[in-house]
């Protein structure tokens, strides 16, 4: 998973470094001291003498100056994610990702702005149109991410944003990201980018046309499942807006919370490379089992928008659906209920695997579900976080829930 940006370093050695400067790790007197940033609990940043409270640059990153600003932890966390993600030059965290998603629609949109979301975004994302923006003047417009054109003849002259994500939350289809970016930028729409699924090392999203490249960290930057944050990646121009705007809606992370982020951040890749892999082995077994209508695995061949996963990414990770043939709720309940192995959540990203149902025809309001070429009796789906249990047991835990599933029937 690596050699998508322009750094002579593996991703690996890359993400052994980032972020430990070794005036944060140390002393004057002892720079790199230390392995790791501390934990600098401060809310109050005292100031040697009057002078230096008046020579002091108010509004500059990196600099001691109130708690609000951040101190060294949540300073290291976010020049990791910036070094990280090609083509970013700043990184403003958020205490979750729906704050990060939130704090970047609200540094681009103003009053009587049109927003276009893709139409399988993340159903929070989605709560956002219909919700806050709207109650503050921001009219929201879903599209349907596989017809390009349509989505390009749809910008007006109001369209001011557009909410990508890719692979789309629970269906996984994978979109044109380049294409829907450029169209959308030849009409002076701003491009935000949902890249919790492949995160920037699978996805460099600002080199494939998004101005600001979004991650709910929460899910494989910390890894654990024991934080939340969020973070928002741009160039120096928008960068900079974000940062004015969560200071304004008074954003701020825990640096105990930073410090696990950053914990979490060293293992991300061997991580996401274990849970890609065995994504896709119990992909490939799924998508043989008579009991299953359709994987939606973006790394697997045959699925919605593999091409273009194939295409534009260098990496996948442990998050994906499949779709039962025919049947009922109540026997989807009794599949998931009968595995050992899979916890019953919603998060997903974390070092142990998660399993939830996924009912995409209530959600979605700009494209068809089941999907063309799908029997509109297939519609029970199961997501899967794929976790760093071993495959073979994962697999057999499945292979007990499709029994239950088969039972159910
Ligand atoms: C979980 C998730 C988010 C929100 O992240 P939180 O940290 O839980 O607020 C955003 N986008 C996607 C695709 C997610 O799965």
């Amino acid at each position: 998973m690596a050699d998508h940006d322009n750094e002579h370093l593996g991703t690996g050695t890359r993400l052994v470094g980032v972020g430990r400067r070794a005036d944060w790790t140390g002393t004057a007197d002892h720079p790199g001291a230390v392995v790791n940033p501390p934990v600098y609990r401060a809310s109050t940043h005292l100031y040697p003498d009057m002078a230096a409270l008046r020579a002091h640059p108010a509004n500059v990153d990196g600099n001691f100056y109130y708690g609000r600003r951040g101190a060294p932890t949540q300073w290291a966390l976010a020049e990791a994610l910036t070094a990280l993600e090609p083509g970013a030059e700043g990184t403003v965290l958020y205490p979750s990702g729906v704050a990060a998603i939130m704090g970047a629609l609200l540094t681009v949109l103003r009053p009587g702005d049109v927003l276009m979301m893709i139409d399988n975004a993340y159903e929070p994302s989605r709560a956002m149109g219909r919700g806050l923006l709207k109650d503050f003047g921001v009219e929201t417009r879903w599209f349907n991410s596989a017809d390009t054109a349509a989505f390009a003849a749809a910008i007006c002259p109001r369209t001011k944003a557009v909410l990508l994500e890719s692979p789309g939350s629970l269906t996984m289809e994978v979109c044109d990201v380049p294409a829907l970016a450029a169209a959308a930028k030849a009409r002076g729409a701003t491009v935000v980018i949902d890249n919790t699924w492949a995160s920037s090392l699978g996805f460099p999203a600002l080199e494939r046309g998004a101005d600001i490249s979004v991650m709910s960290l929460t899910k494989h930057v910390g890894g654990h499942s024991d934080a939340m944050m969020g973070s928002a990646s741009a160039g120096k121009e928008w960068a900079t807006k974000l940062r004015v705007r969560a200071q304004g809606l008074g954003n701020v992370v825990s640096p105990d919370d930073a410090s696990l982020m950053l914990r979490g951040l060293r293992t991300m890749g061997l991580r996401l490379a274990q849970e890609t892999a065995s994504a896709l082995a119990i992909a490939e077994w799924l998508s043989a089992r008579p009991e299953v209508a359709r994987v939606l695995c973006p790394m697997l061949p045959g699925s919605p928008g593999h091409e273009l996963w194939a295409r534009d990414f260098s990496g996948g990770c442990g998050l994906f659906s499949f779709v039962l043939k025919g049947g009922t709720s109540a026997a989807r309940d009794a599949l998931i209920d009968a595995l050992a192995l899979f916890g019953i959540g919603f998060s997903w990203g974390g070092f142990e695997s998660l399993a939830t149902p996924v009912d995409p025809a209530a959600i979605r309001t700009a494209s068809a579900w089941p999907l063309p070429g799908m029997d509109a009796a297939d519609k029970f789906g199961v997501r899967l976080s794929i976790g760093l249990e071993d495959t073979a047991d994962l697999i057999a835990d499945l292979e007990r829930g499709l029994a239950a599933w088969e039972a159910a029937a």
